[in-house]
């Protein structure tokens, strides 16, 4: 059995970033265009494919093998998702022995063909086959950047396109032949015993993975895939008004098609931080002030600085109860889809005066005796 994490020469738990070094730098050493051993290069970039991708990597650690779902080049089946088939609920307890022969050379495919008709049978490459996948990111923006709309960096880690070749997988002066194995169909016809007899079947071309042509030179940074992964940054403009847990779609910022295929689109979720001054329902925002009880008794005029550093003059009366609602009509949130912005709601919270100097409990005295 193959040990991708040994033939790379990193660690179990090594990083994206460890990966993709150990891998340039051997398959810098055994390029065969440099003189290096052809073998070698296969073995390297074969555990390249599956270290680098983060879904076949815990494919790989959990089974601990090679199996044909995590063949090199992200090829293996194509259509086919070996995370959703539940191996004892494929087969029952009758084939329950198949764990112990699922090495390397047992090809699930070949059993999985038969009984599921051609939902294992390996198909032509198609540009939707190859597309990279959606991805889904959260960002926390503040209330500020939601109701003004924000022009925002996003970075994460996801395929990008293979910038030394272009998304084409071969060195810009490589030829590309027709396949002598397929002769270019992509698929070729193989007698193979299994466990449950002998089946000819159409499977994938092994040596160009379907695709039919072959490139005198894979490229180098790749490693034929055309794209790797790495830290993408992308500028995602936030519309004014956005809510919290709303999505915004960037199309075409996934995840990198394999060879030039078309990129997933990128989900943004949008995390609203807590502000320290307002709460925000809906559209509208909503404050508590704090005033004196002779303010509140005598009425008063209290600035309020909105959520955009205005400020406006709020006229509190005479006689305002502690718990009293005013309404700012239109300096809450604008909406998102339609015209208008929401209200600002300012809670009046009375305040009661505590550690009383001699004279401030002598006038309350007094209005007390004045009030009774
Ligand atoms: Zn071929
Ligand atoms: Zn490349």
């Amino acid at each position: 059995m193959k040990d991708y994490y040994d033939i790379l020469g990193v660690p179990k738990d090594a990083s994206q970033d460890e990966i993709k070094k150990a891998f340039y730098k051997l398959a810098h050493k055994y390029h065969p265009d440099k003189g290096g051993d052809a073998e070698k290069f296969k073995e390297i970039n074969e555990a390249y494919q599956v270290l680098s991708d983060p879904e076949k990597r815990v494919q790989y650690d959990k089974f601990g093998t090679s199996f044909e779902g995590a063949a090199p080049g992200g090829q293996g089946f194509s259509g086919f998702n070996w995370q959703n088939i539940n191996f004892d609920d494929a087969f029952g307890s009758p084939f329950s022995n198949f764990g112990d022969n699922f090495g390397e050379d047992f090809d699930f495919g070949d059993i999985f063909s038969e009984f599921f008709g051609g939902s294992a049978r390996p198909k032509r490459k198609t540009s939707t086959q190859n597309k990279g996948r959606d991805l889904e990111i959260t960002t926390e923006i503040t209330l500020e950047e939601a109701a003004f709309g924000t022009r925002k960096e996003i970075s994460f880690k996801t395929y990008l396109v293979c910038d030394h070749c272009h998304g084409k997988g071969y060195e810009p002066n490589s030829e590309v032949r027709v396949c002598p194995q397929c002769k270019g169909e992509g698929v070729v016809r193989e007698a193979r015993r299994t466990m449950l007899g002998t089946f000819t079947q159409i499977i994938e071309c092994p040596k160009c993975h379907g695709r039919g042509k072959i490139p005198e030179k894979p490229c180098q940074v790749c490693g034929g895939d055309g794209r790797y992964y790495a830290t993408k940054t992308v500028m995602v403009d936030i519309p004014q008004g956005v809510r919290q847990g709303e999505t915004i779609k960037i199309k075409g910022e996934g995840e990198a098609g394999i060879l030039g295929a078309p990129n997933g689109d990128l989900y943004l979720k949008i995390n609203l931080k807590p502000h320290p001054v307002f709460e925000r329902k809906g559209d509208d925002l909503y404050l508590t002030l704090d005033i004196s009880f002779p303010e509140a008794a005598l009425g008063t005029e209290k600035e309020i600085k909105t959520l955009d550093k205005k400020t406006l003059i709020l006229r509190i009366p005479p006689g305002t109860d502690s718990g009293e609602i005013f309404r700012l009509r239109g300096k809450g949130i604008k909406h998102f889809n339609t015209l208008g912005f929401g209200d600002l709601y300012i809670t009046i919270k009375v305040t009661t005066p505590k550690n009383l100097s001699r004279r401030a409990k002598e006038l309350l005295e007094e209005l007390k005796k004045e009030l009774d």
